[in-house]
């Protein structure tokens, strides 16, 4: 009787949509940002296999597991950008890692690449010389990276910029800045495509950056 019982369970819950969409107010309170593009379409900068375990794997877990984590806590109804500044350990791991994979998968476009323009590009060669220049530090801060991490592109109260190194979930919002444009240097972003070698998939990563949205969190 009882294993009819389990079994009927483990059934029910294998049905469960794995697709967090829905929003079931405390319960649900997070959910799995949906890509701008189709699982492809980064090809061959990034695989349809790393996109499918990167989003739907790695980021769906983060976003699982802090809805489990902020029940009954400080953080059980505040909003994604508050955790991340006030707390620490787990929930911030967590919350950390959906900031970052959030404003990760929404800078990429099939049709990116290039270099930005107006604003961001004056402030990038006013504090670098040039794009290119910008690019090689850019670079340089996310290979020399140690272990799993990100490196950002962010911007002071006043809008000046800077490239910050940050291990794990960190997060430049932590220390005051404006996150506008991160590479993930965590291993799962780029093992299945390129193995060891970090350097070649940042440099490929500029094919399919969408400047417009890096602009727009100016
Ligand atoms: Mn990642």
């Amino acid at each position: 009787m009882t294993t009819i019982f389990l079994s009927i369970l483990l059934t029910l819950s294998n049905n469960l949509p794995i697709d967090i969409g829905t929003n079931n107010k405390n319960n649900m309170k997070f959910e799995l940002v949906q890509l701008p593009y189709a699982a492809n379409a980064l090809e061959p900068v990034i695989s349809q296999k790393t996109i499918e375990l990167h989003h739907g794997k790695h980021l769906a877990t983060y976003v699982n597991n802090l809805n489990n984590l902020v029940v009954g806590t400080e953080f059980e109804n505040a909003d994604l950008e508050t955790i991340v500044k006030k707390s620490d350990g787990a929930i911030f791991n967590n919350a950390g890692q959906i900031l970052n994979h959030n404003l990760y998968f929404t800078q990429f476009s099939p049709k990116g690449g290039g270099q930005p323009s107006g604003k961001l590009l004056e402030k990038i060669e006013q504090k670098w010389g040039s794009f290119s220049d910008f690019q090689k530090e850019f670079e340089n801060a996310a290979v020399t990276l140690f272990g799993s991490g990100w490196a950002w592109l962010a911007a002071d109260k006043d809008g000046n910029l800077l490239i910050t190194k940050e291990q794990n979930a960190g997060n430049p919002l932590k220390n005051g800045y404006k996150p506008l444009l991160g590479f993930d240097v965590w291993e799962h972003a780029y093992y299945v495509d390129y193995q060891n070698r970090r350097a070649d998939h940042v440099k490929e990563l500029w094919k399919i950056i969408d400047w417009k949205t890096v602009e727009s969190r100016l």
